[in-house]
């Protein structure tokens, strides 16, 4: 019978959420063992936006410099209708004076993952890779995991603490019974990453207004490449499994009605487009976080930022338990902190999306000719600017009207805890 494992914090999950955690545990010198089920970090694109917020938990790491070096920073967001320029809105500088980063970095989750598994391996940690978690128990002291590993030299890991960090699918969600509500949207959209040779520069998130919605194009790392998003119209009879790459090229070609020429295709894939949290974050001694807590739409590029910004939240307070500074009761301002913040990004991702692939005739009307001419009078405005940024960064996220910024008169405390991650 080989012998159990044994830790402080079991996570289970290394994708950007898992890995995120894994880093914060050791900065504060925490104990843990980090088990995914597949074979190493991701090599699909997957997201694609970086925000300041990430960036200054980056900067923690050391890791923000390399990020920004290796990504692409949208300079421009350039609006076309019918293969013609609408207008274009300047972004590079969209949140001077709000952080360092004053910018939204385009950088793909296969790269962010690999620079955090890279960061943890220069410091003598490793994912247990092709490890996939069963079944676990709690009690009062401990969890009790049991895995299907290939070298079987272990079937349970007993930790302190487990934190799910297993995706949308989530295992640990499931076991501790928490619910997942929400809805899922009719069209199936489809995301490909492309070279492409048209007459547009490389520097301009680039988005094709379309009556039936929009379709994007993301400048990514390396000459011409481009990620391209946008849905198929509402009634598709096809099965999503059935769909071909050269039906995603005709529906991108009819949609943006753009001259272009596509020369090599890295990637691509069709999804539905979810939106559901769980009722609660965590239940006795496990956690979840990241995708297991929380999906939603692709608009303003929020769930791997938001992952691993439940990882920051999560970390530095296991560590003060962990290291007996303080109480275990900190552990509920987890849930306290993240869970209306996971609904709050519902709800905004949701509004962003309906407004980009909404097919209500209004909200078509504004998108595709009250908006256009506006958005850069809006965006020049610096109050709105200020907002949008503050908005999609994440920076405005803070904790103050929660219990651990409470003083003991009972007012609001001072900054966000945690940083505001
Ligand atoms: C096609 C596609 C496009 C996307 N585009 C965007 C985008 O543009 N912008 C954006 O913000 N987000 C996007 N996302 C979402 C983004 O990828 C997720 O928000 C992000 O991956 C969440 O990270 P996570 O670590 O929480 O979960 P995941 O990345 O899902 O990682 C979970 C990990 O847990 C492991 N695991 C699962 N179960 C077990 C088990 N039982 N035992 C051991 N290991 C287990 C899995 O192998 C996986 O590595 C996209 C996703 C997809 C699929």
């Amino acid at each position: 019978m080989p012998t159990p494992l044994k830790t402080d914090v079991i996570i289970v999950g290394a994708g950007p959420t898992g890995l995120a955690l894994a880093c914060q545990l050791v900065r504060y010198d925490v104990d843990f063992v980090i088990i995914d089920k597949s074979e190493g970090v991701t090599h699909y694109s997957k997201a694609l936006g970086v925000h300041a917020r990430t960036l200054e938990i980056y900067e923690q790491l050391g890791l923000a410099q390399k990020a920004v070096e290796q990504g692409t920073i949208a300079g421009k967001v350039r609006l076309l209708e019918r293969g013609e320029v609408l207008g274009q809105v300047e972004l590079s500088n969209i949140g001077k004076g709000l952080s360092a980063y004053p910018f939204m970095l385009v950088l793909e989750q296969s790269r962010n993952e690999q620079l955090m598994y890279d960061w943890l391996k220069e410091r003598g940690h490793d994912v247990l890779w092709r490890t996939e978690l069963e079944s676990f128990s709690q009690d009062h002291t401990t969890v009790t995991a049991q895995v299907k590993a290939s070298d079987a030299a272990f079937q349970t890991i007993a930790g302190k603490y487990l934190v799910g960090c297993d995706g949308p699918h989530s295992l640990v969600r499931h076991a501790l019974g928490f619910a997942f509500e929400g809805s899922t949207f009719e069209r199936l959209f489809y995301v490909a990453d492309l070279r492409i040779d048209w007459k547009f520069s490389h520097d301009a998130l680039t988005v094709c207004l379309a009556p039936h919605g929009v379709v994007a194009f993301f400048p990514m790392p390396g000459e011409k490449r481009w990620r391209i998003v946008g849905a198929f119209p509402e009634g598709l009879e096809k099965d999503e499994r059935d769909i071909v790459y050269e039906e995603i090229e005709a529906q991108i070609k009819k949609e943006a009605q753009l001259d272009l020429d596509i020369t090599r295709v890295d990637w691509f894939s069709t999804y539905k487009v979810h939106t559901r949290h769980v009722d609660k974050f965590s239940a006795g001694r496990c956690f979840v976080a990241g995708d297991a807590a929380h999906i939603h739409t692709p608009a303003g590029g929020q769930g791997m930022n938001t992952g691993i910004q439940d990882a920051y939240n999560l970390a530095w307070k296991l560590a003060l338990v962990l290291k007996h500074s303080a109480d275990a009761q900190i552990l509920e301002t987890y849930n306290e902190e993240r869970l209306p913040n996971a609904k709050r990004l519902t709800a905004t991702t949701d509004r962003m999306f309906n407004f980009a692939a909404g097919k209500d005739w209004f909200v078509a009307l504004i998108r595709t000719t009250i908006f256009p001419p506006l958005a850069k009078y809006i965006l020049s405005i610096e109050a709105v600017r200020k907002k949008f940024f503050i908005l999609i960064s994440q920076i405005g996220i803070t904790y103050r009207a929660n219990s651990l910024s409470m003083h003991e008169t009972g007012g609001g405390g001072g900054g966000g805890a945690g940083g505001g991650g």
